[in-house]
């Protein structure tokens, strides 16, 4: 049995060694992609001085406050003219600047007589207002996303600026699941006598489309140990970055998955870490020349699953990644929690901001039970209570990681 630290360290010390494969996608596919090349401005932004109202442009004078209109240029039809000190010309948002016209005053702050425009009172007008000139917002050349993020749809408006309609990223990598149990059935059916809806496969699918990697269902096996064989070799031998089963990894009679991954020449690189909820955790090594595999074999209890997955497999992908971390809060406890053992826990909890004291304060979400799913549903963050804690009480400080 090992430490939840020495755990996410064996884990993190393997993710390394995942490919980062780098491929093509198009703009509108890239969001939730991490982006693999700098994308730098190719032209100005934005590139031309425009009018950011509708008004009219000027040669800025000092005090004067009444002009001629003697043309008019709208956005995207651009004109030239003969600009004297007397002229204005009416401009459109977006219109370009033409030469000899520096200021805008916006429609609003002038009266239009008789193609004459006369500053209202108490209106001043300041040298250059309302233009926004070449490349304020970026430069031609200028860095524009770096490598590294993962991307949003404000970074792919910025993208689509710089006119790359192709964008470099990481492949998403692909994420095997497959659930064990003779009890098992799916979830259109109602489940009878001593059966249960497995819900984990649906749990983990989610978590994995979240995480932006690719699942590939695999679906139920019962608990024989030829069939399970069979399964997990065909997953070994296909083309997935990481494997995940849910269930038989305890000390059951029927818990066959070690066992065949060894057959199968998985190196076992742990079993049980020292938590709650999730104890019985196996990960193993596949390799086959030049491509390792990861396999996590979860336990089957649905929130150990489900919480297994945040704290090993998502986080670890994240630093991976070196994308954003899930972010940890401080919070002082709403309701006492029981734990009476030197294991790590993580409680499902619920988080919530107080306003007056500028304080997060946190309650359980339901019992604690790892089958607990409506629990489960409520929680809107992990509570972490270290090894050496016991039995926290209301007040205590605690971090809780938000999910
Ligand atoms: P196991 O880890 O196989 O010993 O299963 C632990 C508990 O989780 C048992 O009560 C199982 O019935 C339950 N369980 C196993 N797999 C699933 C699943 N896919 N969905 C929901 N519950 C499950
Ligand atoms: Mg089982």
């Amino acid at each position: 049995m090992i430490s939840y630290n020495e755990a996410v360290e064996i884990i993190g010390n393997e993710f390394k060694q995942l490919p980062k494969k780098i491929i093509e996608v198009n703009l509108l596919d890239a969001a939730g992609f991490v982006l693999a090349e700098d994308i730098y401005a190719d032209i100005n932004l934005p590139p031309f001085d425009h009018s950011n109202v509708d008004g009219f442009g000027v040669k800025f004078n000092g005090d004067r406050k009444e002009w001629k209109v003697e043309g008019e240029l709208s956005a995207g039809n651009y004109n030239e003219f003969v600009v004297t000190e007397n002229t204005a010309i009416r401009i459109m948002t977006g219109g370009k600047i033409p030469p000899g016209i520096d200021t805008v005053i916006q429609m609003e702050d002038v009266d239009e007589i008789d193609g004459i425009i006369y500053v209202k009172k108490d209106i001043r007008i300041r040298s250059k207002q309302n233009v926004r000139t070449t490349g304020e917002d970026l430069l031609k050349n200028e860095l524009a996303l770096s490598k590294g993020i993962r991307l949003s749809p404000q970074n792919l408006t910025l993208a689509a600026a710089c006119g790359k309609s192709k964008i470099k990223v990481y492949a998403k990598l692909n994420v095997g699941v497959l659930s064990t149990g003779d009890e098992l059935v799916d979830i259109d059916i109602v489940p009878t006598q001593d059966k249960i809806r497995a819900t984990n496969l649906y749990s983990l699918i989610l978590l994995i489309q979240q995480a932006n990697m690719n699942p590939i269902n695999f679906g139920l096996v019962k608990d024989n140990k030829e069939e399970l064989k069979a399964r997990i070799f065909e997953m070994l031998n296909s083309d997935l970055d990481l494997l995940i089963t849910t269930g038989g990894v305890s000390v059951g009679k029927y818990d066959f998955l070690q066992d065949i991954l060894k057959e199968l020449g998985t190196k076992i690189l742990f079993w049980k870490v020292y938590i709650k909820p999730g104890k019985p955790l196996v990960l193993g090594k596949y390799r086959n020349g030049n491509s390792t595999k990861l396999v996590f074999g979860l336990p089957g209890n649905p929130v150990s699953s489900f919480v297994n997955f945040l704290i090993f497999i998502k986080f670890a992908l994240e630093n991976y990644l070196g994308v954003e971390k899930t972010r940890n809060v401080h919070a002082l406890l709403d309701t006492p929690l029981k734990k009476k053992d030197l294991k790590r826990h993580f409680f499902r909890g619920i988080l919530r901001y107080e306003t007056e004291s500028k304080k997060y304060f946190v309650s359980e979400a339901g019992h604690q039970s790892s089958g607990n799913i409506s629990g489960l549903s409520m929680a809107n963050c992990l509570i972490v209570v270290p090894e050496e804690i016991l039995n926290p009480k209301i007040g205590d400080e605690v971090v809780c990681i938000e999910i």
